[in-house]
């Protein structure tokens, strides 16, 4: 019997066009909150608390109603209600795996294969059946390692479970399987690719799906001209799974198959304009952990233009830190890790610092930048380029060499209050 071949690219999600595809959210959005109402403890109380019925709740506009649930509110309602905080619908035992990572905070895997969603990320990535991938994510306790195993496996990979350190072992073991994909985080890719050389091993890694850690575009450049490997990012979250990952196109993560995504104002839960950053929140459907409007802390932005990939979902522009690093200026939060999208590879740029002032009653942001040896810095052009990022009107200050010390805070809020 011929047997068609499997593909994790669903054209019936990835390929909607943005409208069609709301139109899908509003549908995941009503079978997470009519389940998650019926079916867990914790959406039931939060709801009722809010004189919310899912009956309200009929599609994405509908859900600034509910509160978001903090993830750091997790380890205490875990400890209330163990294991998982009354959240997951079904019992114990009928689990496949249960987590834990730090906080201390539980996680479920349901009985399913690729229970988190990760294989249409990592078939984006370009990985296929036969590939031998090394998943260097830890497998004990935290969900990292399985998430990816099972995400792999669902593809038809072949997986060498190496687990976090062991350098050494690692390198040598990538070498004598020629391992041709790696699954990590990509600093410790490149770790491994550098002892490899200096071993005189012959690697054979020519693709690598990365998550976890920044990936600054400096390193990406690295892994890709130095050791012609082609890296792609996710996003995602213990509790969650896959929420976001890269195409080809290699131009912001987008929103995975299966959830719902809001950019929110940390403070109020409301959501924020297209474009502008904010907060994660997540509202999936799921019949062992469904979450709705659970809030991951990590803060993005929405991209809803069209991608030349095809995929018509919408992407997260980026990893920009996490609620509470950022500095609010004439309304908008500004973070850190924004400075450093903007300005932190820029060859013309030695060091920079953002400083927020208040001069009278409006909140002034100078970034102050030194420029390297040679480079010119046209000021204005740079503010305009900044005001693109931060949707806020900025001041640059070229400043003389050595005016920053080497460990300038990125981001400094020298208002007064009094
Ligand atoms: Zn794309």
């Amino acid at each position: 019997m011929a047997t068609e071949e499997r593909t994790f690219w669903d054209p019936d999600v990835e390929g909607l066009a943005y409208e069609a595809w709301q139109t899908y959210q509003d549908r995941l959005v009503r079978e997470a909150v009519a389940f998650a109402y019926d079916h867990t403890q914790e959406v039931f109380r939060r709801m009722q608390r809010a004189g919310v019925t899912p009956e309200d709740v009929q599609g994405v506009r509908d859900l600034p109603q509910i509160p978001v649930l903090a993830k750091d509110s997790l380890p205490d309602l875990q400890a209330q209600h163990p294991p998982f905080g009354g959240m997951v619908s079904v019992a114990v035992h009928q689990l496949r795996r249960v987590f834990m990572s730090p906080g201390p905070i539980f996680e479920p895997e349901g009985n399913r294969p690729d229970y988190w969603r990760w294989a249409p990320a990592l078939w984006a990535a370009g990985f296929r059946p036969g590939d031998v991938v090394h998943n260097t994510f830890a497998y004990h306790l935290t969900p990292a390692g399985a998430m990816m195993e099972e995400g792999l496996r669902a593809i038809g990979c072949v997986v060498v479970p190496g687990g976090v350190g062991n350098t050494e072992w690692q390198v040598t073991l990538m070498a004598q399987v020629q391992a041709t994909g790696y699954v990590g985080t990509p600093s410790f890719l490149l770790t491994l690719l550098e002892r490899g050389r200096e071993k005189g091993l012959s690697l054979a890694v020519r693709r690598a799906f990365v998550t976890g850690a920044p990936l600054p575009p400096s390193l990406r450049r690295v892994l890709q001209d130095t050791y012609q490997i082609d890296v792609y990012q996710g996003y995602g979250t213990a509790d969650v799974g896959n929420i976001a990952y890269e195409c080809e196109a290699k131009a912001g993560w987008h929103i995975a198959p299966g959830v719902v995504v809001e950019i929110v104002n940390p403070a109020t839960g409301q959501p924020v304009p297209h474009g502008e950053p904010g907060e994660v929140v997540i509202t999936r459907p799921d019949a062992v952990y469904p979450l709705v409007r659970f809030g991951t802390g990590d803060l993005s932005a929405l991209d809803v233009a069209p991608c030349s990939c095809g995929r018509g979902t919408p992407r997260l522009v980026g990893f920009l830190g996490r609620v509470g690093e950022g500095v609010k200026v004439r309304g908008m939060f500004v973070h850190p890790r924004q400075l450093a999208q903007a300005l932190g590879d820029r060859p013309e740029i030695h060091r920079y610092q953002g400083v927020v002032t208040r001069v009278g009653h409006r909140d002034e942001l100078t970034i102050r930048v030194e420029p390297s040896p040679n480079a010119d810095i046209d000021p204005l052009r740079l503010a305009e380029t900044l005001r693109e990022v931060l949707k806020l009107r900025v001041t640059v200050e070229v400043v003389p060499r050595n005016t920053l010390p080497e460990d300038a805070p990125p981001l400094v809020d020298e208002r007064t209050w009094e």
